[in-house]
């Protein structure tokens, strides 16, 4: 799962209390990086996409980068390179996505978040 992934996920669990469903916090990762051609443009076209502070946490929680606090208005291609990295070329292998509304775990195995849920949580 990449990082783009993760900053467009949230918990489905219908007990999940209002507002804090989002983020999911990611734990016990084990984080590989990807190859993936950069595109300028194409990150250009991603960034008002991106939830910026939650991008901006879970790449300082996973030690991956440290993005500026905001997302710079007029990115140069050393910004884009950086988002590049951060929301295209890691990808989260192994590890835990937790709510913090509800506690539900996520987990991901081999790249691959699984969100489903049991019949009581829909
Ligand atoms: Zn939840």
């Amino acid at each position: 799962m990449r990082l783009i992934t993760h900053n467009m996920l949230q918990c489905h669990v219908k007990a999940c209390p209002p507002g804090q469903s989002y983020p999911l916090q990611i734990r016990n990762a084990e984080l590989e990086a990807l190859d993936a051609e950069f595109n300028a443009d194409f990150v250009r076209r991603l960034i008002p996409k991106l939830d910026w502070k939650v991008l901006r946490s879970t790449a300082f929680e996973l030690g991956v980068a440290q993005l500026p606090e905001e997302c710079p208005a007029e990115p140069t291609e050393d910004d884009l390179q950086m988002i590049h990295k951060v929301a295209l070329q890691t990808r989260v292998k192994e590890a835990e996505m937790v709510c913090s509304g509800c506690g539900h775990v996520y987990p991901i195995k081999d790249g691959v978040p699984n969100m489903l849920l049991q019949d009581h949580e829909i």
